[in-house]
């Protein structure tokens, strides 16, 4: 069977993942398959739609998720923003598959300086032990949904998902203090204290008033 033409392989350079378009042509492209880490050639004849080929014959499907998945936490490691439900975060010094206690976060990131954690879902059920885990700690932590997305989308696109669109965006768990969900119980707070403190007033005064 026939698989999908590979549009992406890893660069070696930069270990990253470039798309056929950018690449240089054949063995000069100086590319590894995702998936299985051999060698791959850039095939941009006129004949064929572009793409990369294996230098020997396997029956590797060229890790077309795992690009994807990489993809995606490099937007977000080469970005110093995202916008969430609610709220848009600005960030710095963010890393990708750095082990924080149990778990290896896809993506952390530093935000009013707070680490925040970025799961991206491309297959259904994986992430629950992430999720129980920042739940169970009150870890800031976003889970970012790219199933059945097309593997090979357009850079623009999945850098549009990824930083703009909230609609596949998941808050896993997300603190009082911070923004975000924050925002409303600050303003409930802000209401909330000086009528406790009136309520008191009123209460002492009250009871003075019956002690007299
Ligand atoms: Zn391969």
């Amino acid at each position: 069977m026939r698989s999908s033409p590979l549009k992406y392989a890893i660069y070696v350079p930069t270990n990253k993942p470039i798309f056929i378009d950018t690449a240089r042509n054949g063995r000069e492209c100086n590319c590894i398959c995702a998936e299985c880490g051999k060698v791959v050639d850039a095939i941009q004849g006129e004949r064929n739609e572009k793409h990369f080929r294996h230098s020997v014959e396997t029956d590797c499907k060229g890790g077309l998720e795992t690009i994807l998945h990489l993809r995606a936490k490099q937007i977000i490691v080469e970005n110093n923003q995202i916008e969430l439900p609610g709220v848009g975060l600005n960030y710095t010094g963010a890393i990708s598959e750095e082990p924080f206690l149990k778990v290896i976060p896809d993506v952390t990131v530093i935000a009013n300086g707070e680490k925040v954690f970025f799961e991206i879902a491309l297959t259904n059920p994986k992430k629950k032990i992430e999720k129980e885990f920042y739940i169970a700690n009150k870890l800031k932590s976003v889970e970012i949904h790219l199933e059945g997305l097309d593997y090979d989308i357009p850079q623009d696109e999945l850098k549009r998902i990824v930083l703009i669109n909230v609609n596949r965006k998941e808050i896993i768990f997300w603190t009082e203090t911070s923004k975000g969900d924050g925002l409303l119980s600050m303003k409930i707070s802000r209401y909330l204290v000086p009528i406790a403190l009136l309520a008191i007033i009123y209460k002492l005064f009250q009871s003075w008033s019956r002690r007299r």
